[in-house]
């Protein structure tokens, strides 16, 4: 009926007005996070399979809102991409977690690798690979150490535009990660066409791996075309024993999840993992 379409319509309407109010009071209070000292980094260990050891950590910004409490980056970085915040947030994650994990590494025989999260959209700024290479460069840590991962559906809009700038981003030595590996419908072509040397296979397959026989033979499908790529695997989301010994069968070489650690703050990841590489 009418009246019901009527109410419909204005029960969406206000749905959505709810939701631009709440993405534009987000906004505003990202805008002061920054300057406020609200935006923060951690660091969730990635594990090399086959020794146990520590190869190094991802990076993961987060947000502790006076106004708003915690907030998570699955609620923020949309919006930050949006407004253009993503520059100046992106930025500071990279600053940040340089500056701590050289420092870590002075606690170190070997140096672990950084693995950072780059937005699509950063890769637009202008001299983005000029500015990476500079400020990577104050801080004590080889290009070769640090991985930035790429989730592969937001790359699908500016490929054309994209791939020369990774090309200039591995030419100075940086890995590329395709992160969340599997849930875009392109994976396979930007393997051929984009100078990717990792892949991070997503956490919804890890989850499935011992449960479904459809993502176990997914899990090895990826590995067997990582393989021939030459290509470095990274498993997300690994929470259980079981799952982390699948993986070992099928010769996946990283793993990272809560079986191992949360992500840490930079003081509990000195006290976990410096402590026992010194000893
Ligand atoms: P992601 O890059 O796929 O990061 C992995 C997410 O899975 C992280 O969530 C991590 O805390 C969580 N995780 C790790 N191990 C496990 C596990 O065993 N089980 C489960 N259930 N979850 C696990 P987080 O920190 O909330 O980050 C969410 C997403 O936000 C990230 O997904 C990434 O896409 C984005 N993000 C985080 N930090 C940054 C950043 O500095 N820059 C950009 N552009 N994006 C970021
Ligand atoms: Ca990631
Ligand atoms: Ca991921
Ligand atoms: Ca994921």
């Amino acid at each position: 009926s009418k009246a019901r379409q009527k109410g419909g319509f204005l029960f969406f309407n206000t749905q959505i007005n709810q939701q631009v109010h709440k993405d534009l009071q987000v906004e505003s209070a990202l805008r002061l996070a920054l300057k406020n000292n609200e935006i923060s980094v951690v660091y969730q260990p990635q594990i090399l399979i086959q020794s146990g050891k520590i190869h190094g950590v991802e990076a993961l910004v987060r947000w502790n809102s006076e106004q708003l409490g915690q907030i998570s980056p699955v609620d923020f970085i949309g919006i930050a991409e949006d407004t253009g915040l993503i520059h100046e947030i992106g930025m500071f994650v990279l600053e940040q977690s340089l500056a701590d994990i050289s420092y870590f590494n002075t606690s170190q025989e070997h140096p672990i690798a950084l693995s950072v999260n780059l937005s699509p959209r950063q890769l637009n700024a202008p001299q983005f690979v000029e500015n990476l290479v500079t400020t990577v460069s104050q801080h004590d840590l080889d290009n070769q150490l640090i991985t930035l991962e790429i989730t592969e559906s937001l790359l699908i809009e500016d490929l054309t535009y994209a791939s020369p700038i990774l090309q200039q981003l591995r030419d100075h030595g940086f890995n590329l990660s395709l992160d969340d590996f599997g849930t875009g419908y392109s994976s396979l072509s930007y393997l051929s066409n984009l100078p990717i040397n990792e892949i991070k296979i997503d956490r919804s397959f890890v989850d499935k791996l011992l449960t479904s026989s459809e993502s176990d033979n997914l899990v090895r499908a990826i590995i067997a075309i990582g393989e021939s790529y030459r290509l470095t695997m990274v498993a997300e989301g690994v929470e259980t024993a079981e799952q982390l010994a699948q993986l070992s069968n099928y010769h996946c070489h990283i793993a990272q999840g809560y079986y191992f650690d949360r992500p840490l703050s930079l003081t509990d990841l000195s006290h976990k993992y410096s402590a026992k590489i010194s000893s």
